[in-house]
């Protein structure tokens, strides 16, 4: 599957930037002389980061599985349509993706070499 591919790159990312911060976090707290919540808000600083990097990584796979045109739930063939920018109408060309199994919709502003014509 090319489109759940980079989710272990990720994984390996969080991890190691999750540890790291932990780690950094600690340390600085040790700094300050906050050694009782030194590990409390290391946990913290690593839940912030993996958290962060969770949301990147869906993100990417959403872009990649909508460029695959693969539903990014489901896996299935996606639908797409494109509404082209009109020069008194809409600004900007919309481009559309739906998944007829799991009715999932994205929609994106997109303007293509023949929405300014
Ligand atoms: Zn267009
Ligand atoms: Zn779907």
């Amino acid at each position: 599957m090319p489109v759940r591919y980079p989710s272990i790159a990720w994984l390996v990312l969080g991890v190691i930037a999750s540890a790291a911060w932990f780690v950094t976090a600690t340390r600085l707290m040790r700094l300050w002389g906050l050694n009782d919540a030194a590990p409390a808000l290391g946990l913290l600083a690593a839940a912030v980061v993996a958290l962060t990097l969770w949301r990147w990584a869906a993100a990417d796979r959403r872009g990649m599985a909508l460029a695959a045109l693969r539903c990014p739930r489901c896996d299935q063939p996606l639908r797409t349509e494109h509404s082209h920018a009109r020069p008194r109408g809409v600004a900007t060309g919309i481009q559309r993706w739906h998944c007829g199994l799991c009715q999932y919709e994205h929609s994106e502003a997109l303007t293509c070499p023949q929405c300014a014509a």
